[in-house]
């Protein structure tokens, strides 16, 4: 028997290896890259998968949203890339640091310099007996590199006044709200020019309105010093203002969310489109999001077709074809 014509022939094989050779490695141009990320915990004698192979890139200067149900891994990754836990298996690269080989000192600098953090519970983030100047100043005092106390001062009021809190400079902790406080907060983890800021559900003990200006804060250190922002959340209005939101299901990224603004061809009015992603992993498994495959009933297997410029999944229509030939009637 001849072989089909759609074999590739090895001339196509030896060109396929070499295209394949010469496109650059996973995640080469990321700031923040997760290959395949796994974070095993075991407490007594249970083991807990909290990441299962979680992969996801993030460009420098990105503003976006972690999204997901409690305890699908978010906190577990953010505080892997926050240099606190280290992963059981796979690979973390943030700003050229290989979160899997940092000796204790590679850490500690790492953590001082190289990201910045804010938590969701207020007192973690700020000491209690400092005002919020001080508090900014500390860091960049903590640092290796020998800022003097007087250009420590002035950056810590400019951070402040650019997040809108330069008068609170003065007051400890306890004299100021929440949303106050979380402002301080950012302008701690901005204070030694850090590569990234990660907030683990930074607006979670917050109102709507003051979650909204502390959400603000972070946009403008991301448009003002185009510091890259990574900021978990519940919040459905914190995700909807941020360009790129990303899911996370069982331990993995699933799908996410991109938005872009468009002027609108009839009215001339600009507004914001988006559109759902997911992801394609190397061995060619997707996510499909639950809504989708719900408001089409599909389950266990569907149908594929291959076109031109798209691949079109449906509905399981095999049982119906077979029956459609006239089966012998049995089920
Ligand atoms: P999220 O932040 O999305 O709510 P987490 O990352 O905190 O989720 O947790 C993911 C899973 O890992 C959960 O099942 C949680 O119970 C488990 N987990 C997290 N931290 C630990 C730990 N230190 N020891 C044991 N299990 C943990
Ligand atoms: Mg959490």
């Amino acid at each position: 028997m001849t072989p089909p014509t759609t074999d590739p022939t090895l001339a196509d094989l030896a060109r396929r290896a070499t295209a394949h050779r010469d496109r650059p490695a996973y995640g080469h141009d990321a700031l923040i890259s997760c290959d395949r990320l796994v974070r095993v915990f075991s407490a007594d004698g249970v083991e807990v998968q909290a990441l299962q192979g979680l992969d996801l890139l993030v460009r420098e200067g990105e503003l976006m949203a972690l999204v997901g149900a409690s305890g699908s891994g978010k906190s577990t990754l953010m505080n892997i890339l926050a240099g606190l836990d280290t992963p059981t298996a796979g690979a973390a690269r943030v700003a050229d640091h290989d979160l899997l080989a940092m000796t204790a000192k590679d850490r500690l600098r790492y953590r001082r310099e190289v990201v910045g953090f804010v938590w969701q519970q207020t007192s973690r983030n700020l000491l209690p007996y400092l005002t919020a100047a001080q508090n900014v100043a500390l860091p960049m005092q903590l640092s290796g590199t020998r800022v003097r106390r007087r250009d420590r001062a002035a950056r810590a009021l400019e951070l402040l006044d650019m997040l809108q809190v330069a008068d609170c400079r003065d007051h400890r902790p306890h004299q100021m709200s929440g949303g106050q406080q979380q402002r301080v907060a950012i302008a701690v983890a901005l204070a030694n020019d850090p590569s990234v800021v990660l907030a683990d559900e930074p607006t979670g003990e917050l109102d709507s309105h003051t979650a909204e200006q502390v959400f603000t804060a972070f946009r403008t250190a991301n448009e003002r010093l185009g510091t890259t922002v990574v900021i978990v959340t519940h919040d459905q209005a914190v995700a909807g203002e941020v360009r790129r939101t990303v899911a996370i299901r069982d331990g993995r990224t699933s799908t996410e969310v991109l938005r872009r603004s468009e002027v609108d061809a009839e009215t001339g009015h600009e507004r914001m489109v988006s559109r759902e992603y997911a992801m394609l992993d190397r061995a060619g498994r997707l996510q499909l999001p639950a809504e989708y495959t719900e408001a089409l009933g599909m389950r266990d297997r569907v149908a594929l077709d291959l076109q031109p410029d798209h691949i079109a999944v449906r509905p399981d229509d095999s049982r119906q074809a077979e029956d459609g030939r006239g089966g012998n009637g049995t089920v």
